[in-house]
């Protein structure tokens, strides 16, 4: 059995757990991660592809709303070779969206979403396969990005100062003594088992948390919750597209490189390795994403993908149903929740705001180490390539 030491272990590698991994690095605590899969494996390479604006959460949910601007301007300025500026769209359709559109404003206004209001015809004239119908547009600072580069580029930089990752290596135990979580234990491809001891163990494995959380002997209930997304061949538009109304099924159309992924849905599911896409789902992005660009009915489909969210809802909150859980996020300490020492998790939030999530995260973590540094990941570029 191979054996490891360091001061952190972090499990999972997406976003959040590769940007809490750089974080505690870059503040001098070594730190080893394991991901049983390759990087961005997950949901980190299985989303829409959105670096959001905050404007699709600026009426519903103004806290994601304002995290998201704040993270959009950051990894802008950080991680500019995983972002296409591509700009976005709101737009106005129906009665319902003109009903939408001033709380949309204000909402914005009130989150710090630069905006600009435009009608139908301009929007026209910078984005032509915009269907006749639309009768007014906002625009947004929406982007595309890349989960796989920013995991790439958190793990290079983590491992410039000395800290690792251990991909296609199986968490399948959390060691406990007492009252107290001191490591885990792992299994890599080849069936080798290995045994790693820690201080801190962080769990950042996203919509399989709450099944982490039960290895440790704590609960945590998520709500993972399915999406689909359909990729075109082809890109008929420049800017992102988003309908201007409550989140809903199939309104937004993102420019990934050469193509457009049209999406999503939202499902509660109970495992989050085993789902399916269904047909209504596809029907339904397809019906939603023709309405806003017509052109979308000539394009072939290149394939369909799903991811799962991992959605946290505190217990004291209300609403089950996925679209009502906030997509902002939670560092749960286990010895303040459950008694457990040694054990903190991160849980929701966005593949926008993974660097703060990593952020608070890693505070959590070093005040229980002592360690005094400040975050820097808002300031130093991110390297690439992993
Ligand atoms: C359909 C859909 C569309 C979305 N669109 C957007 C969008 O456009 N913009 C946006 O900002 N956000 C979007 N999101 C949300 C965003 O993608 C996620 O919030 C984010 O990627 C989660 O990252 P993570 O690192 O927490 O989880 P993940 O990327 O899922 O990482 C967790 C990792 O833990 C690993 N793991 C699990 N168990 C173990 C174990 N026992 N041992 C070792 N490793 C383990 C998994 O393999 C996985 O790689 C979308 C989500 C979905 C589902």
């Amino acid at each position: 059995m191979q054996k490891f030491e360091s001061r952190v272990i972090v499990v999972g590698g997406g976003v959040t757990g590769t940007g809490v991994l750089r974080d505690l690095a870059m503040r001098g605590a070594n730190t080893l991660l394991f991901e049983r899969d390759n990087l961005a494996a997950g949901t980190s390479g299985n989303f829409h592809g959105l670096l959001h604006s905050g404007g699709r959460y600026a009426v519903t949910d103004p806290t994601a709303a304002v995290e998201c601007i704040q993270e959009n301007t950051i990894l802008r300025r950080i991680a500019p070779q995983a972002i296409e500026d591509t700009g976005g769209f709101f737009v106005v359709m129906d009665d319902v969206d003109e009903a939408f559109l001033p709380k949309f404003v204000e909402g914005c206004a009130r989150a710090g979403i630069p905006t600009e209001a435009m009608s139908g015809d301009e929007a026209r004239k910078l984005e032509p396969d915009l269907s006749p119908a639309v009768r007014q547009a906002v625009t947004v600072p929406d982007a595309s990005v890349d989960g796989y580069t920013l995991c790439a580029g958190n793990v290079a930089s983590a491992r410039a100062l000395g800290s690792r990752s251990l991909l296609y290596t199986t968490v399948t135990e959390v060691l406990r003594e007492g009252k107290r979580v001191v490591g885990v234990r792992a299994r890599d491809k080849s069936g080798e088992e290995i045994e790693a001891r820690a201080e801190i163990v962080v769990n950042a494995t996203g919509a399989w948390s709450g099944r982490f959380a039960q290895m440790a002997g704590v609960t945590i209930k998520m709500t993972p919750n399915k999406g689909a997304m359909i990729v075109l061949d082809g890109r008929p538009m420049k800017r992102v597209i988003n309908r201007c109304r409550k989140p809903g099924d199939g309104d937004i159309v993102v420019p990934v490189g050469t193509t457009v992924v049209l999406g999503t849905t939202s499902v509660n599911i109970e495992d989050p390795d085993h789902y399916k896409i269904e047909e209504w789902e596809i029907d339904k992005i397809l019906t939603e994403g023709i309405e806003m660009v017509p052109k979308i009915e000539q394009m072939r489909m290149q394939r369909t993908y799903g991811g799962v969210r991992p959605l946290y809802k505190p217990p004291s909150e209300g609403g089950d149903e996925g679209r009502e859980i906030s997509r902002s996020f939670f560092v749960l300490d286990h010895a303040k929740l459950d008694g457990v020492e040694g054990l903190i998790s991160i849980v929701g939030g966005k593949l926008t705001t993974y660097r703060q999530m990593a952020e608070r995260t890693a505070d959590a973590v070093c005040a229980k180490l002592g360690v005094a540094a400040p975050c820097r990941t808002a300031d130093e570029p991110l390297p690439t390539g992993a």
